[in-house]
């Protein structure tokens, strides 16, 4: 019997040893060289960190990045509210984990809990700590080779923002220009024109201004008025800002509702606003890494990389959905080698941004309904692929959440019944908690468990360029496999994820030598040339 190899490096280092096990391997032999390489990697990463070390290897990205609501991940304070200085305390958690990047969600002050509606772009919202913090953040997160990229939201403030103040109290006020401004006359006409009815739901995303005749635009609801990019001044006073941020240390910015700067019909402006800003914000740092979100396909998506680096690519995160659901390969290989095409054309060195979930949408797994094992698989997928994967915080210990969206945004679980002086507590955890989730302290010592899984396949990338620069090129093997291989300077990795909820034998590939680098189970097994991919199981071979 060829009995499974483990997957070690020091190992692969010693042919005798290699063929000791091969030859002798027993049943009980076999799970340990499944989790070996997982209490290894636990040992090397906890060495890794050297709070010397300040030059960075690489330009980036390279690796995974983490996307932090700060209200509901570290509480250093005891008010039950997540802020900054709690999330420096876990910048050693997320450096063992492997992650290179973290996004904040907005961490300007803000009337809502989310936040996604600022009143000062210069600030840092009293709850989460202070600039200072900020600025300790960032050193401390860079001398861990850890990114850190802000939400940026500016394609409407808030409408308690002085700027919209002003606008509103004076129709000369300088800053009335800085918003969208319609009477309502001029509404219906358009509205009349456009459906041939009056009918007042057209007019939801025109609001009046309190105590006044006028109406103004907000995309999203009344408390977001959207600003006028047509104002020359609007789009210096977001320049500075941004460039403000980047001289402070951030890396870059995750761009918050970037379609939505000018109309649909007015898309080109839009492309044409994010070069301007790209390129202002490239004086500052020539490395700033810059991701958009646009909601849409990849025709839509490919023109915003004109200005930016990097853009969410919903289309896998749908196809991801479907693939889960439905239990088969649905082409998800062929449609992103698809989608690199359309984006290379535009700009070689984009980085795709992939995803499972974020803080819009229902948690991964209770969008597999709870199956464990299916949340494994599709992080197979996630962080095997090209481009840069984003995990939500939360995911690694398999949080739950359906929306409204405060039930996807729950506290992150440091222990049980509370115990850690972090965890924040601003809202119940209705779907994530003691009885749903397994915390963190206990599943970081577990080497079967979500976490050390998500931690083994964060470093198995971390350590192999070819998983995160290789080309990709789909395998087909059986309609319920997502099998793939990335290459990379001779170097081949193959990748097969069973979706399906059956057990599958294929053979391995001519000239294999079928060296397996991760497994998601200790019951995939490879003899006689047959791999066997039991029910929703993944496995990382290098060829
Ligand atoms: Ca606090």
């Amino acid at each position: 019997m060829n009995a499974l190899r483990p997957a070690l490096k020091i190992l692969t280092a010693s042919t005798e040893i290699k063929q000791q096990l091969r030859d002798n391997l027993p049943q009980r032999l076999l799970v340990k060289a499944v989790f070996m390489p997982i209490l290894i990697s636990l040992l090397i990463s906890s060495c890794a960190y050297s709070p010397h070390q300040e030059e960075y290897k690489d330009p980036w990205p390279n690796g995974v990045m983490y996307e932090i609501f700060v209200q509901s991940f570290a509480d250093s304070d005891v008010d039950g509210i997540g802020d900054i200085p709690g999330m420096t305390s876990k910048l050693d958690y997320l450096s063992n984990l492997g992650v290179e990047g973290v996004w904040l969600m907005p961490i300007n002050p803000s009337p809502s809990y989310h936040k996604y509606d600022v009143t000062d772009y210069y600030g840092i919202h009293p709850d989460y700590g202070t600039l200072e913090d900020f600025q300790k953040f960032i050193k401390e997160a860079h001398k861990r080779h850890i990114r850190v990229i802000m939400d940026l939201v500016v394609n409407h403030t808030s409408s308690q923002h002085p700027w919209f103040r002003k606008a509103v109290a004076s129709d000369t006020s300088s800053y009335r220009d800085y918003y969208v401004w319609a009477d309502p006359d001029s509404i219906r006409n358009q509205i009349a024109k456009k459906k041939n009815t009056l009918d007042s739901d057209n007019m939801t995303q025109w609001h009046q201004a309190p105590g006044k005749k006028d109406y103004y635009y907000g995309f999203f609801y009344r408390g977001m008025p959207d600003l006028n990019y047509d104002n020359p001044e609007v789009r210096k006073e977001i320049i500075k800002i941004g460039q403000y941020w980047l001289n402070m240390g951030v890396d870059g910015f995750r761009l918050d509702a970037a379609k939505h700067i000018f109309p649909d019909e007015r898309a080109q402006d839009t492309h044409l606003w994010w070069q301007e800003f790209g390129d202002s914000m490239r004086k500052v740092n020539p490395e700033v890494y810059l991701v958009g979100e646009v909601w849409g396909d990849a025709t839509l998506i490919a023109p915003y990389l004109k200005g930016l680096s990097s853009m969410f690519n919903f289309d896998f995160y749908h196809h991801m959905d479907d693939l889960m659901k439905s239990e088969k390969d649905n082409g998800i290989i062929e449609d992103l080698i698809e989608t690199q095409k359309k984006y290379e054309q535009v700009n070689p060195d984009y980085i795709d941004a992939i995803f499972l979930n974020n803080h819009d949408q229902n948690r991964l797994l209770s969008n597999v309904g709870g199956n464990v094992s299916k949340a494994r698989v599709a992080a197979s997928l996630l962080l095997t692929l090209p481009g840069m994967p984003y995990l939500y915080y939360g995911d690694e210990i398999g949080m739950l959440g359906k929306k409204p969206d405060p039930e996807i945004r729950e506290p992150f679980l440091w222990d049980y019944d509370s115990k850690a002086k972090e965890q924040t507590k601003w809202i119940e955890g209705k779907n994530s908690n003691d009885n749903t989730v397994v915390p963190l302290a206990k599943q970081i010592h577990d080497p079967s468990s979500l976490f050390s899984n998500y931690k083994s396949l964060i470093h198995l990338r971390n350590d192999n360029q070819t998983l995160q620069k290789g080309n990709l090129e789909p395998l087909p093997l059986d309609s319920a496999l997502v099998a793939y291989s990335r290459g990379y300077n001779g170097d081949t990795l193959i990748v097969i994820n069973n979706v399906s909820s059956r057990s599958i034998r294929v053979g391995t590939p001519a000239d294999c030598r079928c060296e397996p680098l991760f497994l998601t189970n200790d019951s995939i097994g490879l003899s006689d040339d047959i791999l066997t991919l039991p029910a929703l199981s993944s496995v990382v071979i290098r060829k």
